[in-house]
């Protein structure tokens, strides 16, 4: 009878479920080595992608997408909702949220050009601010 299925072939250790790989002396194990595998991103145990949480040290292996706050398994290329790549995303994301600000900017800008040309427009207005100028140059 062979125990080649329950027992790692390199120590012994017992197979864990869920891993592709000894997490004891990493040899990969023959039922699972072709199929795709996710590493633990603390102890570096060869996990089944299905898995959530490492088998063998119980962290996480999923990874929070930045853009929606989705979560997906790390073996993921994208983020499963709105199929951002995970690959640089952190990079991506401060990139637009800078440049969203500067739209942001330019556009208040705008908004506030737009308002002051309004106001000066009005004679009142004009008069007030000139006045208002007239005694800040006249206290010079
Ligand atoms: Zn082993
Ligand atoms: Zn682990
Ligand atoms: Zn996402």
């Amino acid at each position: 009878m062979s125990e080649s299925d329950v027992e790692c072939e390199g120590c012994g250790a017992p197979v864990g479920a869920g891993l592709h790989a000894c997490p004891y002396c990493q040899r990969a194990y023959r039922a699972t080595a072709s199929s795709p595998s996710v590493d633990c991103p603390v102890c570096g145990a060869d996990n089944d992608t299905s898995r959530t949480t490492c088998a063998a040290c119980g962290m996480s292996l999923l990874v929070c997408c930045v853009f929606c706050e989705q979560s997906s398994s790390r073996a993921s290329v994208r983020c499963t909702r709105c199929g951002e790549s995970f690959a640089g995303a952190e990079e991506r994301k401060k990139t637009r949220d800078e440049e969203a600000r500067r739209e942001q900017m330019i556009e208040l800008a705008k908004k506030g050009a737009q308002v002051a040309q309004s106001a000066l427009s009005d004679p009142r207005t004009r008069s007030l601010v000139g006045g208002i100028l007239g005694k800040l140059l006249d206290d010079d």
